[in-house]
């Protein structure tokens, strides 16, 4: 498949691979601006992604040197990994929503051992058995990857119009992911006349055919009890009332319909909470939920690093069933089970 699309009304992409990974690659979009191409999103940090990124922008008739922008949908290195490099190359401003702005500044400044205790005491406190836990104190780890990610230079204020001259792009706040995510709506007419409302830069916000991972949100400074899956549920009935005529995803394809596919995620999470709610008839730790929800394999196939992803996801549904009431914590447990109400 070519490496550049042509989407129309001034906006084309490039498939910037992201290696070793089933995601495969990451859209970064190419939109035209009166002061030259500003990008959502740039790729993840690696010499063949970075030259593919540069190979693409030629072919889209531009060059990286022109970029006058990138707007960061969020933090995560497929999406923010080629900024500083993007900034360093163009002298573009790089803009990011404050929440994911704070987690880019904390993995500068925290030291690898710091996250890694962070970690285990997380893990311990979901009932991870010892063998799970054990890497993480392994003196052999000593750095984690993607921790000097670019800050940026600007804020993304959610509701405002984000400086583009020439184009409406309006941020639209959607935690969830992370928290903070935000889709851009390019509020104009679809250049196809699809109907609907303009066009909407989705992130990993809202994915033709993937569910976005929500687990918790990592900050060893904060203790405040969040709801990820809560935040994801409101941010996806956002985008659903915008109803766009299309949807441009950072990943797989751009796709329309984007009321249908929100009720289809809404649907997906409601029934896993019911599931998950069923699970609880007794009492069970994060871990142990974990091990007993329904995944792509069994449980007993799936990968270290996966399994800590599936916990984080076990915890942020935990927590929804805990702020609906529907499940809480049982007394004088520890690790602390969860058991339905
Ligand atoms: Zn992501
Ligand atoms: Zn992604």
């Amino acid at each position: 498949m070519a490496v550049t699309f042509d989407h129309g009304g001034g906006v084309r992409s490039v498939r910037v691979p992201i290696p070793d990974n089933p995601l495969g690659h990451t859209l970064v979009y190419v939109v035209d601006t009166d002061r030259g191409p500003v990008l959502i999103d740039t790729g993840w940090d690696d010499p063949g992604s970075w030259d593919t990124l540069v190979a693409g922008l030629a072919a889209c008739g531009t060059a990286v040197g022109e970029v006058h922008g990138v707007v960061i949908t969020h933090h995560h290195p497929d999406h923010h990994g080629l900024s500083a490099r993007v900034r360093a190359a163009s002298g573009a401003w790089v803009a990011l929503h404050a929440a994911d702005a704070a987690i880019v500044r904390r993995a500068r400044e925290t030291r690898p051992e710091r996250w890694l205790s962070y970690m285990a005491a997380k893990l311990t406190a979901a009932g991870a058995p010892e063998e799970h836990v054990a890497p993480l104190r392994s003196p052999r780890v000593r750095s984690l990857p993607g921790l000097s990610p670019a800050l940026p230079d600007r804020e993304i204020v959610p509701g405002e119009l984000l400086d583009l001259p020439g184009r409406r792009l309006r941020a639209i706040w959607t935690p969830g992911h992370t928290p903070g995510h935000v889709c851009l709506h390019l509020e104009e007419e679809h250049p196809a006349r699809l109907p609907g409302h303009g066009r909407l830069f989705s992130g990993d916000h809202l994915l033709p055919e993937i569910t976005p991972h929500i687990g918790l949100y990592e900050d060893p400074d904060d203790a405040t009890v969040t709801d990820p899956l809560g935040d994801y549920l409101d941010s996806l009935e956002r985008i659903g009332r915008l109803t766009p005529a299309e949807i441009l995803p950072a990943h797989q394809h751009p796709f329309t319909d984007a009321p249908a596919r929100v009720r289809a995620l809404l649907d997906h999470h409601q029934s896993r909470l019911s599931n998950l709610l069923a699970l609880l008839a007794a009492p069970l730790t994060p871990w142990q939920l974990a091990e007993r929800m329904d995944w792509n394999r069994p449980w007993s196939d799936i990968p270290y690093g996966s399994r800590t992803i599936a916990v984080s996801e076990a915890e942020s549904h935990l927590r929804r069933l805990v702020k609906q009431g529907r499940a809480e914590p049982v007394p004088g447990s520890e690790p602390v089970a969860y058991v339905a109400v």
